[in-house]
């Protein structure tokens, strides 16, 4: 079934190795390149695509809203991932999201007032980034004829494949999850939303190598993000990003790193609109991992590992997965959504960090949740994994790599009530609850803790109270 791509053809897939190379048709489901085993993209042939020659292009469309692919935040920039017909695009009302200036965080990370912005992909209707990918993916899918669509989650995917199931009716969601680490804020919106959720005795690495034996043996759509049209949707996020710089590239793209998929998109975007001559540079792009979850760190920063013009040190990265399995070790983070040990889109990942000038970093569970006790006293909210991106920026200022005049735009991935008991617990007085949820985690003090006061049922009280803490 080696159906290679038509040369006529405006969007194909292709296989990311340089020295294999192979294409397939846009309308075939493939998580990986049938002769290299690497990762596919999705290419388009711009010459024929004929993409705008100006971003005014895509700002003329807010005038047009009432068409829901001008409303919706991915594909406003239809022409920009044009791999499927207009009247087969799936949307929800994805990527209405905001790219906020705050100054409080930065001043926080050591930047001056002004330098550093927020991308809030919490205000998807699922409450997180995966949206932005999953319409993509289901638009894919629904060209594909499928009757099931499937994805292994540390939560948010699945949110997202729920409600864009059930929103559409389109396809049955079927959702793997791993025991345990899974967020209630997460769990809850794949059971309200109706989908059929496999709870696997194992974690979420587990979980992703079932759910890829399932969805082969069973014929079902795989939406998880080796699925390489659901990094197509990611790119609007820095289209979003460059839109609200009034389509000047910042310094630097700040991201946490789980399973790469954005960090993938991200370079892809940048690189493509320079392809297409829409940006004259790229940003640089720094990639922040959990310290408890941190194989690109290991591999990135620590073993010298490239992208080497697409010949990655595969025998560096397979020594260090053996050496994690010898030794037992699981990733463990409080930031769940990035607690992943073989990130899928590693090659992907590799080439951004190279098209970006990119630097990796890791973070520990007591610098996120700091990072994200301030993110919250700076007005937005996010779940632990998102502070990562402001944790990361903190210390690469620190460094002196960020330098404190550069324009520096952090991704906050995820809504602060996926994971309200984290968010909790940091507050809490209840030093058994602190322990119990964030001590086991190495978090040891919470610097910035918002404690409720307590005071007894009684007026005056009251009032002494708030006369003192106000
Ligand atoms: C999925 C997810 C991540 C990780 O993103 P990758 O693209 O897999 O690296 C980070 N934060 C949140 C909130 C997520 O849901
Ligand atoms: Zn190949």
């Amino acid at each position: 079934m080696n159906s290679v791509a038509a040369k006529t053809d405006l969007a194909f897939q292709k296989c990311i190795a340089p020295r294999c190379g192979a294409t397939y048709g846009i309308d075939e489901i493939r998580v990986q390149c049938e002769v290299c085993g690497d990762l596919v993209d999705v290419v388009y042939d711009w010459d024929r695509a004929r993409p705008p020659d100006s971003f005014a292009f895509f700002e003329q469309k807010w005038s047009r809203r009432a068409d829901p692919l001008c409303a919706s935040g991915v594909w406003r920039f239809f022409e920009l991932l044009p791999f499927a017909p207009p009247s087969q695009v799936v949307t929800i009302g994805e990527g209405q999201t905001l790219l906020q200036s705050a100054p409080h965080v930065a001043s926080y990370v050591g930047l001056k007032p002004g330098r550093l912005h927020l991308q809030y992909e919490g205000m998807n209707p699922s409450g997180s980034f995966k949206d932005n990918g999953m319409s993509a993916a289901f638009t894919h899918a629904r060209t594909t004829g499928a009757a099931r669509a499937a994805c292994a989650s540390t939560g948010n995917t699945s949110a997202s494949l729920a409600a864009y199931c059930s929103v559409t009716r389109l396809m049955k969601a079927v959702i793997f999850v791993g025991s345990g680490k899974i967020s209630y804020g997460k769990l809850s919106q794949a059971l309200d939303f109706g989908a059929l959720t496999v709870q696997i005795a194992g974690d979420f690495d587990d979980a992703m190598a079932r759910v890829k034996e399932a969805s082969r043996d069973l014929g079902i759509y795989l939406v998880n993000s080796v699925n390489p049209f659901r990094l197509e949707g990611q790119k609007t996020i820095m289209y979003r990003v460059l839109e609200g710089l009034r389509w000047e590239v910042p310094d630097w793209i700040v991201v946490p790193g789980g399973n790469l998929g954005n960090s993938s998109a991200f370079g892809k975007a940048f690189a493509e609109l320079r392809e297409i001559g829409l940006i004259d540079r790229l940003p640089r792009l720094a990639v922040i991992n959990a310290a408890g979850a941190n194989t690109l760190y290991e591999l990135y920063h620590r073993r010298g590992v490239r992208w080497n013009q697409g010949s990655p040190d595969t025998g560096a990265i397979d020594g260090y997965y053996a050496d994690l399995d010898s030794r037992g070790r699981r990733a463990s983070t409080i930031a769940s959504a990035i607690e992943i040990n073989r990130p899928v889109n590693l090659n992907k990942c590799l080439r951004s960090l190279e098209w970006c000038d990119g630097v990796v970093r890791e973070v520990t569970d007591q610098e996120i949740m700091d990072a994200k006790a301030q993110v919250g006293a700076g007005g937005l909210g996010c779940e632990p994994a998102s502070a990562a991106s402001v944790a990361g920026a903190k210390q690469l200022r620190s460094e002196g790599i960020i330098g404190a005049d550069e324009r520096v735009v952090c991704i906050l991935t995820g809504h602060q009530l996926k994971d309200p008991t984290a968010t909790v617990a940091y507050h809490t007085t209840d030093q058994d609850k602190f322990n119990e949820v964030l001590g086991s985690r190495g978090v040891k003090r919470a610097a910035f803790a918002n404690r409720a006061v307590a005071v007894p049922n009684d007026l005056e009280e009251i009032i002494k109270a708030i006369q003192l803490y106000s």
